[in-house]
């Protein structure tokens, strides 16, 4: 609220100001909840590719200023129809859904997880060497292999990791070496991470 409408608020009668107060509370709720859904993926409960984009430009602009690292690794469940012809979409988008939890349970709060497509999942890493990317690698791959349900279910991840190189680097070359390396890592047999440098 910008000063000048305090003002005027302020000057009203106790009952009319109350009242106004808690109209503004409201307001400022639903902005929440509507911002909320805005960036969120519905099934997933991460957020949606829209709200990637976004912080993917924003990102690559502070790494283009200044001498931090930015990583970014695309994830994609591996033989994801089969899980489907074998359990039902029911179950399978029960699976997608504990995946995405399990590998933000091994994110920090400054790491971006989003649905990047039907079954695969981007992960932007500020701050995050290509080393660093490779060892987070290895721990979201561990996860998902001790999580229960999900080796009930045989269910793997193939990734493929990245770093933006320098000033002349782009956000469309730079996910295009994500995805390279994430086609390698499904050729090379799966359940695994590769990197690009
Ligand atoms: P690969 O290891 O090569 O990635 O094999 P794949 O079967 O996972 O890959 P493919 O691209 O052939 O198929 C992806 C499948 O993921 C097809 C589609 O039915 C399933 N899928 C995509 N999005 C969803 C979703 O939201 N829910 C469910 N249940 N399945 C989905
Ligand atoms: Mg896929
Ligand atoms: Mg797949």
């Amino acid at each position: 609220m910008n000063k000048k409408l305090k003002k005027k608020i302020s000057a009203l009668h106790p009952r009319f100001r109350k009242e106004i107060n808690e109209l503004f509370e409201n307001i400022n709720h639903s902005i929440d909840i509507l911002y909320e859904t805005a960036i969120t993926d519905e099934k997933t409960g991460i957020y949606n590719n829209k709200f990637f984009e976004t912080m993917i430009e924003m990102e690559i602009e502070k790494v283009k200023r200044g001498k931090q690292k930015l990583s970014l690794i695309i994830t994609d469940i591996d033989f994801f129809k089969k899980i489907n012809d074998k359990y039902g979409h029911v179950k399978a988008d029960e699976l997608l859904y504990r995946i995405a939890q399990v590998i933000k349970n091994q994110l920090r709060k400054s790491d971006i997880l989003a649905r990047f497509g039907g079954e695969e999942f981007v992960i932007l890493l500020p701050e995050t060497s290509l080393n660093k990317s490779r060892k987070l690698s290895k721990r979201l791959k561990n996860a998902v292999h001790q999580d229960k349900i999900l080796k009930k279910h045989g269910v793997t991840i193939s990734g493929g990791i990245t770093q933006f190189r320098d000033k002349r680097d782009s956000k469309k070359q730079f996910i295009k070496r994500a995805d390279r390396a994430l086609y390698k890592s499904k050729k090379e047999g799966r359940d695994r991470f590769v990197d690009l440098e």
